[in-house]
């Protein structure tokens, strides 16, 4: 089926969800304060990097087409693209060394994340992930079938530990 009245490629979801997940997990390890939700955003980046080769990969093994998906973006970009001093409210895109402002020093425009949140984030985006490969697993063979697999599978325990985290900041 040629045409560009398609719905939109369930595979290219997955592509679109994985790189997403790298950019906006790099972003909020920059500019966030705690180092325990660094640490957590770098794991999350790593894991969404992991999971966009090994579908690229198959993806281009396997020789298909898949058409870019356009839709919104799942994670919240608009929550981590300013930062602010929060001394003085001076805004920046990217934290500077010290306020151009105010001369408050570089951490206070770290932003601080609660785990909820950052558990929020992985819990939207591994449910649509995991929707998505299930999605194109109907259409899958081979290698890109395998993967499909693999990938839902760790999706599926994101999510599970997600949902754990979750349970246990609202206990
Ligand atoms: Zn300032």
């Amino acid at each position: 089926m040629i045409g560009d009245k398609e719905p939109e490629s369930p595979l290219g979801v997955v592509v679109k969800l994985e790189r997403d997940g790298v950019t906006f997990f790099r972003r909020a390890n920059e500019i966030a304060a705690d180092p325990r939700v660094r640490q957590l955003f770098e794991r999350l980046a790593r894991d969404r990097e992991e999971g966009a080769r090994l579908i690229e990969d198959a993806i281009a093994k396997a020789g298909v087409k898949v058409p870019p998906a356009t839709g919104a973006s799942l994670y919240p970009f608009e929550a981590v693209a300013k930062v602010e001093c929060y001394a003085c409210g001076y805004v920046a895109t990217e934290i500077p060394t010290s306020c151009p402002q105010c001369g408050a020093a570089r951490y206070s425009f770290e932003k601080e994340f609660t785990a909820a949140m950052v558990w929020e984030i992985v819990m939207s985006s591994g449910t649509a992930l995991a929707h998505a490969a299930q999605a194109s697993l109907a259409g899958a063979r081979g290698g890109l079938k395998v993967a499909l697999e693999s990938l839902l599978k760790r999706e599926q325990a994101l999510t599970k530990e997600a949902e754990g985290e979750l349970a246990s900041a609202k206990a």
